[in-house]
């Protein structure tokens, strides 16, 4: 079926995240034809995936098909594909299937890793920047587990179970975290055949504390947390190589490490047919205060990919799930009144990280919270924002499951393999 047309402008919005999804919420359909581009078919939950690569949850229970978030809604079509270019002068956005006409573009396709131009790093790290690389980092675990208990040298088990985490901010230190709770809680009753101190985890940060972004006795808690679960962490020093397994540091340590998980930046998704001068550090769009890309009037960014700076924030908004969420409702209204009188203006909900189970960290303005009370809030926060009342449910009975129980039920390494069998004898070889 094609999509109603007649006096309503059409709107093509590249990327289904926080933000393009509250987006296509608020704008009204009376006015808008809505055209949703993703390269995936579903939207996902980043703030979890760290739980879905230490087997804590599976991955539909934060992911959620767009067709079925969207069927009811007939001014709205998903079409899936990743947008390569975009030609503003025609006005039309290309993917690698399709060219679509748009009269307004909202680019709302959030960031990637940024491997600050270490070329080769890419290939050889681990990454959490998608539910597909969540998925790797959670068999590379179970793999590792998996040979290092039946590898009879005491020093090969140890190279296989070194880990070392770069970035301490909130996805690095969950992560490390959510590594330290398997080797504490997990290796000792599934894993006979290894010893806790046969896995090394190491988390490294250039600043001076962890969750520097936080305040510092959220920081200063953290530390503790990791500290309990038995992770190394090191500080105010970055990384500068890693080749043939040894990460080289700033400060001349080099440290043994097979894998390695870079958590440690982030830049804008590459979209084709810009001029440079359109661009931000950190491969951001510059925005206006009404989300306009400088220089278009047609053209809006939204979320992790818009670059505003503000007095409050003079090195732009952080790139959070709440300022990409209020920013889609701002510029969506603006939007629906055709006025533009609405400056965005970013409504702080404060931020949280967790470390564990019972460890957690909350900075929600002039509250601080630690330990547990931060955990439970910090559960509950993110349960209410996950969309769809079934993976709720699951998360939820997930969650409780883990904490009765110590455990995570979902330890299954499944590779997807045209042969069944080969991938593994081609992995033996290794
Ligand atoms: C591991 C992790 C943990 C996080 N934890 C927190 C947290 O605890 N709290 C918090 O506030 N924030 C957290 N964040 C940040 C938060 O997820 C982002 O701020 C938020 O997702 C930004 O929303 P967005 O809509 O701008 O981009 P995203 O949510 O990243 O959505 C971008 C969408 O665009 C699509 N896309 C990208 N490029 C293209 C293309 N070329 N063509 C088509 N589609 C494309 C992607 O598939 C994706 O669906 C975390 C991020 C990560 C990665």
């Amino acid at each position: 079926m094609e999509l109603e047309t007649g006096s309503k402008k059409h709107i093509v919005i590249i990327g289904g995240g926080f933000a393009g999804l509250n987006a296509i919420k608020v704008l009204d359909k009376n006015k808008f034809d809505i055209t949703l581009i993703d390269r995936h078919n579903f939207h996902s939950f980043p703030p979890l995936f760290y739980q879905i690569a230490s087997s804590g949850l599976d991955t539909g229970s934060i992911s959620f098909p767009f067709r079925r978030e969207m069927r009811h809604m007939k001014h709205v079509r998903f079409h899936m594909g990743e947008v390569k270019n975009v030609d503003t002068e025609n006005k039309t956005v290309t993917t690698q299937f399709e060219t679509i006409s748009y009269d307004y573009l909202i680019i709302a396709a959030g960031t990637t890793s940024n491997f600050f131009g270490m070329k080769d790093l890419r290939d050889k790290v681990y990454t959490l920047k998608s539910v597909a690389e969540a998925i790797r980092l959670r068999n590379e675990l179970l793999d590792r587990l998996e040979r290092a208990s039946i590898t009879k040298s005491h020093e090969r088990k140890k190279q296989l179970l070194s880990f070392v985490v770069i970035g301490a901010g909130p996805t690095g230190v969950e992560v490390a975290g959510a590594i330290g709770e398997m080797k504490r809680y997990i290796v000792p009753r599934e894993y006979p055949e290894l010893e806790k101190d046969d896995i090394k985890i190491l988390i490294v940060e250039g600043a001076d504390r962890v969750l520097r972004t936080m305040s510092e006795d959220a920081s200063r808690h953290a530390r503790e947390y990791l500290g309990h679960l038995m992770v190394d962490v090191k500080l105010n020093t970055t990384m500068v190589s890693y080749d043939n397994n040894i990460v080289k540091f700033a400060d001349g340590e080099e440290v043994y490490c097979e894998t390695l998980i870079w958590t440690a930046g982030i830049t804008g998704e590459p979209i084709g047919g810009f001029d440079k001068s359109v661009y931000a550090r950190g491969g951001r769009f510059i925005v206006d205060a009404f989300n306009k890309v400088k220089g278009y009037d047609d053209v809006f960014a939204l979320g992790d990919i818009a670059y505003l700076e503000s007095p409050e924030y003079p090195h732009g908004y952080p790139q959070l799930a709440q300022v990409a969420i209020q920013q889609a409702r701002c510029l969506s209204e603006n939007l629906n009144s055709g006025r533009f009188d609405k400056e965005f203006k970013y409504k702080d909900k404060g931020s949280m990280a967790t470390v564990g189970r019972n460890r957690a960290v909350a900075d929600l303005n002039k509250l601080h919270m630690y330990g547990r009370p931060a955990w439970f809030t910090w559960m509950f926060v993110h349960l209410i924002s996950i969309l769809g009342m079934r993976n709720k449910l699951t998360v939820l009975i997930n969650w409780i499951w883990a904490y009765c129980t110590y455990s995570t039920s979902l330890r299954l390494l499944v590779r997807p393999t045209k042969y069944p069998y080969r991938g593994h004898w081609d992995l033996a070889k290794e």
